[in-house]
């Protein structure tokens, strides 16, 4: 599957929401009245001056919640990192690793000796994990029910047919160490919740050229999905390109012109 990050959530009016703070900041306004008169235009006039200034606290009040999926383990780890934001993600115990799916990442994709061999270590690694789980699983069914006997297999098989719940119980507890040999290829899922200050932090660095190309694809999808609810808001968000000139210093990918124009800039 590939990268699908969908907008599942977010704060009811993010623009106006942000707008009534400003409001509250900056005027000698009742907390009953920074809701009146903020139309369009002074809303956009707010979030402008925000900008302007550079106060972004008030940008802290509009969250956005996202499912993700699609994306390796590896990226998922870097996903994370961020930590002004909320995560949920799947959990290799409560789901079965024995049919997993991973993520090729393109370069090697169009390697064929490269894919070859990426193919080949994940089948391997299917097989040891199940015969990992398996053989746990069964070790643990045959200390709970003395009268089970045969192979894993035969074991597993009659606790399955006798008992689930605990055949359920002792597959989850075999997962939690037959995941250690998953792949960082795994693919995963994951909500994750974000206000819009940390949100353009993330953009900032993770819709850049120096960012890995898939959360840089997960950064970007998520950048258009808000865009479309908030565009004043995120106007100049995206690398610092998209706002001047490049902070990667030495480290610049020396394409700005073209980041720009994917920015609509
Ligand atoms: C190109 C690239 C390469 C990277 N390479 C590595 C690497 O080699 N190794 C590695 O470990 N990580 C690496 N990272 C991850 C990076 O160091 C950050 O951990 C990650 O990008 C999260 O960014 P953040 O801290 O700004 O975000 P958040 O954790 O969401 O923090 C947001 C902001 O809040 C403030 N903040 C949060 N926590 C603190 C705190 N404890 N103290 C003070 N201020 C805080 C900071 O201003 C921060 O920018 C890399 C990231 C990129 C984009």
């Amino acid at each position: 599957m590939s990268i699908k990050v969908t907008l599942l959530n977010h704060t009811p009016n993010p623009e106006k929401t942000i707008a009534m703070a400003a409001k509250l900041c900056y005027s000698a306004s009742d907390i009953d009245d920074i809701k009146s008169g903020l139309d369009e235009e002074k809303t956009t006039a707010f979030l402008e001056m925000l900008n302007g200034l550079g106060h972004a606290s008030p940008t802290e009040h509009v969250c956005f919640t996202f499912g993700i999926e699609g994306i390796s383990r590896a990226c998922s780890h870097q996903l994370v990192r961020h930590r002004i934001a909320s995560y949920s993600q799947q959990s290799q115990r409560y789901v079965d690793g024995n049919k997993f799916e991973y993520v090729t990442p393109p370069e090697i994709e169009k390697n064929a000796k490269a894919h070859k061999a990426y193919d080949e270590l994940i089948s391997l690694q299917t097989k040891a994990y199940t015969q990992i789980r398996d053989a746990l699983a069964a070790q643990y069914a045959r200390d709970y029910d003395k009268t089970l006997s045969g192979t894993d297999e035969e074991v597993l098989e009659q606790l399955k047919n006798e008992n689930k719940a605990s055949y359920s119980a002792f597959i989850k507890k075999a997962n939690e160490d037959a995941r250690f040999i998953l792949p960082n290829a795994c693919t995963t899922k994951l909500v994750c919740t974000f206000n819009a200050r940390s949100l353009n932090n993330f953009f900032a660095i993770r819709c850049c050229n120096r960012a890995q190309w898939e959360i840089r694809e997960v950064a970007y999808q998520m950048l258009m999905l808000v865009k479309e609810v908030a565009p004043t808001l995120f106007k100049d968000s995206g690398p610092s390109c998209v706002r001047g000139a490049c902070a990667e210093g030495k480290m610049s990918c020396g394409k700005a012109q073209e980041v720009r124009k994917k920015y609509g800039k």
